[in-house]
């Protein structure tokens, strides 16, 4: 994968492709701007290569039509509080106009252009837009690590039309870190997934089986695994028509020589509601009014010792609906005992993100991702399309 070193970016014109897809409140105002500080670095480290930067990113969903709700005009203002230089937003994403900008643009001035998904040509790959968006550009760099799991116009096809490719510096951490938890990990190595569709992490599982040394199950995915077996798991979510996967994954991980736990009790209750009675469940049957909605303190124990001695750990999906306090123990427990261990800690998904910021050990994690569906998709297929296209041809 070429990197931003080994390119000089002197007086080249510059595609750099970002994830600045930020929260909005109802008047429009950036809610936060993580996103845009997170790219600070790459940006700087061009702007001190004396490039000619053209910036692109998408913002929420415009289905493919110009929505002034969804402009870039914000981001504009707030990237250039951030490095404190002017900051030009293109009236468009492509055209005559914009393809002017890019040829007046001087070293170290930026150019932001609209929302990319103003078109729909850009989530289709077309190529024909690719080629407008590479009008005037020499080099192409991606630092939107969230986006690289799709094969987009601004991600994939680009890369066809600019004489050379890199990955900024999110790019390349991510891949580094990502990289670890798949090629060559340190032993014991502890997988821990949880959320809740087993559908969702189907691959995954399956990969990591040929890695992991534990595999540690918690969230509603659990009960189907559990119902396949037979067991009664009262109302607990079940995927009726993945019970042949689990079984199948239950008979893989037999055959790897994997351990594969499953919670061994359960907090339940009667509905999905901060005021629904909880009950911590040691056998089955779960009550059949009841859904397992955490799990419980002896699968803590059980998962803590385990993650305690693992020397790689990779987590991805909650223990139980951490978002409401009373079946959120399970989670912060574990996010506690990852954040303790001194292995190498990944952590992936939108939601299990959520629960390391909001059990407060999120400096001790060694690697948070930033791409919820790229990392998983680069855990179960150890490589993506926007990173395909970075490896040197
Ligand atoms: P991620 O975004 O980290 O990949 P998922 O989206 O797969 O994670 O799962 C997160 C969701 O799973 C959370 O909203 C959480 O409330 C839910 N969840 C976890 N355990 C349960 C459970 N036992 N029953 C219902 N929902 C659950
Ligand atoms: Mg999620």
């Amino acid at each position: 994968m070429l990197l931003l070193k080994d390119l000089d970016f002197k007086g080249k014109r510059v595609f750099l492709r970002v994830d600045f897809n930020v929260p909005l409140d109802e008047k429009g105002e950036i809610r936060d701007d993580t996103r845009i500080r997170a790219v600070i670095p790459t940006l700087n480290y061009l702007l001190d290569q004396k490039a000619k930067i053209i910036i692109a990113s998408h913002l929420g969903r415009p289905k493919g039509k110009f929505n002034p709700k969804l402009s870039l005009k914000p981001v504009a203002r707030r990237l250039a509080e951030l490095i404190s230089q002017k900051v030009i937003l293109a009236p468009a994403v492509i055209g005559d106009e914009v393809d002017n900008l890019k040829k007046e643009l001087r070293e170290n001035q930026v150019l932001l252009l609209e929302n990319l998904r103003f078109h729909t040509e850009e989530t289709n790959n077309d190529s024909c837009f690719a080629q407008h968006l590479a009008n005037e550009v020499d080099y192409y760099v991606n630092d939107a690590f969230g986006v690289c799991h799709r094969a987009h116009a601004s991600v994939v096809a680009i890369t066809e039309y600019v004489k050379k490719s890199a990955a900024g510096f999110l790019v390349k951490k991510e891949i580094e870190y990502l990289s670890r938890a798949i090629h060559s990990p340190e032993i014991p190595y502890a997988a821990i997934l949880g959320g809740v569709k087993v559908s969702d992490k189907i691959p995954v599982i399956e990969n990591l089986l040929n890695k992991a040394d534990d595999i540690l199950i918690g969230g509603a995915m659990a009960y189907t695994f559990f119902a396949a077996q037979g067991f009664e798991v009262g109302c607990s979510l079940v995927e009726e028509d993945k019970k042949d996967l689990a079984l199948n994954l239950l008979s893989h991980a037999r055959e790897k020589k994997v351990n594969l736990y499953l919670p061994s009790d359960h907090i339940a209750a009667p509905a999905v509601a901060p005021e629904a009675e909880a009950e911590t469940i040691d056998a089955f049957p779960i009550p059949s009014d009841l859904m397992a909605l955490d799990i419980g303190p002896n699968t803590v124990r059980k998962y803590s010792k385990i993650i305690t001695s693992a020397k790689t750990i990779f987590w991805n999906g909650p223990m139980g609906v951490f978002e409401i306090d009373k079946f959120s123990h399970g989670t912060m427990d574990i996010a506690e005992a990852v954040a303790n261990s001194d292995a190498l800690s990944i952590v992936g998904g939108g939601d299990s993100v959520a629960a390391v910021y909001k059990a407060g050990v999120s400096e001790k994690i060694s690697h948070i991702s930033t791409g919820g569906g790229a990392s998983l998709e680069f855990i179960a297929n150890e490589t993506l399309p926007g990173i395909e296209v970075l490896m040197e041809k």
